[in-house]
C-alpha cells in the first residue's frame, strides 16, 4: 500500500509517501518539506495570508518532489491524506483541495487527517512506539498533553489555555530583537545568562491539573527586558530567566500529567504490572531545546517513564506523520467524504470535541 500525506497547516509545505508492506512495516519512501521561515521573518511570527499565498503557489511542486522521490508512479498511490485541522484555514484549505484534486483524477479515497492526531502518532514513524503513552507536543501553535491509548484514542489532560510554549520563544525574541523564529536565539543568547537574575511568574505552579498559560509570562518578560539597560549581559540574564521559567513550568505541569497518566493506566487491567516504565514522548519544536530537554530527561527519572525523543524532522510539521496517520484510518476503512471541510479548530479528543468547540 502506498499513501501520500499532504501538510500546510502552518508555515511549512510537505508532502511524503509511505509505504506499508503486508508484514506490517511502514517505510517513508520521501519527506519533503518546504519552510516558509524567510517570508515571515520580518514579521516576528506567522502571517496567515503570506502563508496563504506561499502554500498555494509551492503546493503542486511539493507533491511532485515526494511522487518523483519515492520512487513511485501516482497511478501506486491507494489513497491521499491531507491534514484539514486545525490550523490556518488558508493554508489547510490549500492542501486539503489539492488533495481532493488528485484523489478525484485518480479515483482513489481521501482522508482527512487532524493535525494533531499527526502529531500524537509521529513517534511511531521513527520506531516502534507501542500504545499507550504520554505526549507533550510543544510547538509554535500548540502546548497539550495527551494519552495516546491508541489509534483514535486520545485524552487530553492538559494544554494551554492562551499562548503555546513555542509563541513565548517567539514573542520574546521579537521583544529583544532576536529575529524569527526565537527559539533557537533565545536559546543561544540564553548560554551567558544567570537563569536566577530575572524573577518570572510561573502560571499554575501546584495547582491540581495539567494545563499551562504562557501569556503573563511573555508579558512580564517584556517589561523585565524593557526596564534593563538592554546591555548583552541584560539580554543574556533575560533570556535565560525565561528559559529556565518555561524549562519548570513545563517540568512541574507534565510530571502532574504523569500522575494522572499513571493513575489512569494503573487502573486499566490490560496494562500489565511488569508494563514499566511508562512511555513519555516529547514533540514539536520546542523540543529541540536542550535546556528543556535536560529537564524533562530528569523528570523521567524522577517520575519512572522512559524517555522518547524522535528525530526533530518528525517531531515538527511534517507530511509522513500526515500520512501514516491516514494510512492506519485507510486500513481500518476510515476514509472521508470528498465534501470534507477544512476545519481551523478540531480538537483530537472526542470528549473536548463535544464539550469544548473552541479548543484547538
Ligand atoms: P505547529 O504548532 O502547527 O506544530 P509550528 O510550525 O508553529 O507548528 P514547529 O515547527 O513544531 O511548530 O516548531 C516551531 C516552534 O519551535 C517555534 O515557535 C520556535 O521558536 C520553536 N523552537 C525551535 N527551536 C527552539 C529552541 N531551540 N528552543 C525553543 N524553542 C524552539
Ligand atoms: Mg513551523
Ligand atoms: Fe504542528
Amino acid at each position: 500500500v502506498f499513501i501520500l500525506g499532504v501538510e500546510s497547516s502552518c508555515d511549512e509545505t510537505a508532502a511524503s509517501v509511505l509505504r506499508r508492506d503486508p508484514d506490517g512495516s511502514t517505510h517513508i519512501l520521501s519527506s519533503i518539506i518546504a519552510s516558509q521561515d524567510e517570508y515571515h521573518a520580518k514579521f516576528g511570527g506567522v502571517v496567515p495570508e503570506i502563508a496563504a499565498r506561499a502554500h498555494m503557489s509551492i503546493i503542486d511542486a511539493i507533491i511532485d518532489q515526494a511522487v518523483t522521490e519515492a520512487g513511485v508512479d501516482y497511478s501506486d498511490l491507494s489513497a491521499v491524506a491531507a491534514t484539514s485541522g486545525p490550523g490556518l484555514i488558508g493554508g489547510v484549505i490549500t492542501g486539503l483541495l489539492a488533495a481532493k484534486g488528485l484523489c478525484l483524477s485518480l479515483d482513489i479515497p481521501l482522508i482527512a487527517v487532524n493535525h494533531l492526531e499527526g502529531h500524537a502518532l509521529s513517534p511511531r514513524l521513527s520506531g516502534p512506539c507501542a500504545f499507550p503513552y504520554l505526549l507533550l507536543l510543544v510547538s509554535g501553535g500548540h502546548t497539550q498533553l495527551l494519552s495516546v491509548k491508541g489509534l483514535g484514542d486520545y485524552e487530553r489532560l492538559g494544554s494551554t489555555v492562551d499562548d503555546a510554549a513555542g509563541e513565548a520563544f517567539d514573542k520574546t525574541a521579537k521583544v529583544m530583537g532576536l529575529g524569527f523564529p526565537g527559539g533557537p536565539n533565545v536559546e543561544r543568547v540564553a548560554a551567558g545568562g544567570d537563569p536566577k537574575s530575572v524573577k518570572l511568574p510561573r502560571p499554575y505552579w501546584g495547582q491540581d491539573h495539567a494545563n499551562f498559560s504562557f501569556a503573563g509570562l511573555k508579558t512580564a518578560v517584556a517589561r523585565a527586558w524593557r526596564s534593563s539597560d538592554k546591555s548583552e549581559q541584560d539580554a543574556a540574564n533575560v533570556a535565560a530567566s525565561f528559559q529556565a521559567t518555561v524549562c519548570e513550568v513545563l517540568s512541574e505541569r507534565t510530571g502532574r500529567a504523569m500522575d494522572m497518566f499513571t493513575k489512569d493506566i494503573m487502573s486499566t487491567n490490560e496494562v500489565e504490572p511488569s508494563d514499566t516504565p511508562h512511555r513519555f514522548v516529547v514533540a514539536g519544536g520546542v523540543a529541540a531545546n536542550k535546556a528543556i530537554r535536560g529537564a524533562l530527561e530528569h523528570l523521567c527519572e524522577a517520575k519512572g517513564f522512559s524517555l522518547n525523543a524522535p528525530p526533530m524532522v518528525y517531531c515538527t510539521d511534517n507530511a509522513a506523520m500526515i500520512a501514516l496517520a491516514g494510512l492506519e484510518h485507510f486500513i481500518q476503512g476510515n476514509i472521508s467524504d470528498l465534501s470534507a471541510k477544512a476545519r481551523p479548530r478540531w480538537p483530537l479528543d472526542s470528549a473536548a470535541a463535544k464539550s469544548d468547540p473552541a479548543s484547538g
